[in-house]
């Protein structure tokens, strides 16, 4: 099988499994007083060290989720609940993933005044017009950092400095799942207020994420119980999930730069490979995230490339996950042709796929165009 669907999910590593397995015998509820609790609670603390350090912060501004949904969500309406009474306006980009798009779309339909940025005509998302959508009214600007269909990565960083200069209590909130141990990610550099991650887009098991918050932001809880995570995030901490979590990033972060340079090799081959055929296009923008690739191939509509590349063993998705049988908004912003979005794949890299996978991807494509076109 070779498998380029990892914006979807990716397989989780040895020390992944390694890590969940340790927590599932280290079976203590990390809120119990007794020993067993303790040796739970120490390899959440571990977990939790590791991708603070990873992200620049201190561990005490990382919180355990079930994953960058809950996170958004719990960001973005926490920036409602905290604010939405004095002021109305959230600023987000056009192809936020839905986490993000719906979470605003229902502070909209409850009263509040959204602002979506979208890519000028030459495709790009500006700073400038990010920075521009924010006044006084303004109490979030959510901006994800690499987009998730096209590996677009926007410009975060220049537009919540501009921001945070001009408008210092304005939150900022970032979607990182695409970006975090894919391309460096610190959370001061960025200006972020506030973070989300996934685990199962790092080789980490689904069902985990985390949100940063910087020490002296201050939103309500999403989830209310038992007051774990400092009172932030109720619900029995998943100890083998955030021992998972923990692994994978451990595992990934010396070598962010290895793995980038290594994506893009394999990148730029493909591009290489889709140029030397006139049928095949390739969506994604130069100087994106070098592990995901947009192309689309003249005639030939996603889900049956899709198909047919899978009759191959090889896995690849139209669009993204999440937008399963709609036509994609991101690359509609991004100014390509409903022709163009209709026979659009994505194609995403793991830090284990090589130039012989993107071979036999290109091989497939040509005879899909061969058999299935050109009949
Ligand atoms: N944000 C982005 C950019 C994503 O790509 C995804 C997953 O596809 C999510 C958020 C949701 O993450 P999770 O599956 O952890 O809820």
């Amino acid at each position: 099988m070779i498998y380029l669907d990892n914006a979807a999910t990716t397989k989780p590593c040895d020390e992944a499994k390694a890590a969940v397995m340790k927590g599932l015998e280290v079976f203590g509820n990390p809120s119990s007083l007794h020993r067993a609790g303790l040796d739970a609670e120490l390899l959440v603390s571990d977990a939790r060290e590791i991708i603070a350090d990873a992200l620049g912060v201190t561990p005490d501004e990382v919180y355990f989720t079930s994953g960058a949904t809950e996170s958004n969500n719990t960001a973005i309406f926490g920036a409602y609940k905290a604010h939405g009474k004095r002021k109305k306006r959230v600023v987000i980009s056009s192809v936020e993933h839905p986490a993000v798009k719906n979470p605003a779309q229902e502070l909209e339909d409850m009263g509040c005044e959204v602002i979506r940025i979208s890519p000028d005509e030459n495709g790009e998302i500006n700073a400038r017009d990010i920075f521009a959508a924010v006044n006084e009214d303004t109490f979030l600007v959510s901006c994800m950092l690499v987009n998730n269909e096209n590996g677009y990565i926007l410009p975060v960083e220049k537009a919540f400095s501009m921001i945070k200069k001009k408008y210092p209590q304005v939150l900022t909130h970032c979607d990182c799942v695409q970006g975090f141990m894919k391309i460096p990610v610190k959370a001061k550099k960025l200006n972020a207020d506030m973070i989300s991650l996934s685990g199962h887009k790092i080789y980490a098991p689904k069902g985990i994420g985390a949100l940063y918050v910087k020490k002296g932001v201050h939103i309500p809880p999403f989830m209310l119980g038992g007051g774990q995570e400092k009172g932030f995030r109720s619900g029995t901490e998943s100890v083998p999930l955030i021992c998972g979590f923990g692994a994978a990033v451990k595992k990934l972060a010396p070598n962010v730069s290895a793995n980038f340079e290594k994506a893009a090799d394999i990148q730029a081959y493909l591009i290489e490979k889709c140029n030397e055929n006139g049928d095949v296009f390739v969506n994604s923008r130069k100087g994106g995230s070098p592990y995901v690739t947009s192309i689309a191939v003249n005639g030939l509509k996603s889900e049956v490339l899709l198909h047919y590349l899978e009759k191959r063993e090889i896995y690849v998705s139209s669009g993204s996950a999440c937008s399963k049988g709609h036509q994609s908004y991101v690359l509609k912003a991004m100014g390509l042709s409903d022709d163009l979005i209709n026979s659009s794949i994505r194609v995403s890299f793991c830090r284990s796929n090589t130039k012989e996978d993107v071979e036999k991807l290109v091989l497939e494509i040509n005879n899909a165009i061969d058999n299935l076109i050109k009949v």
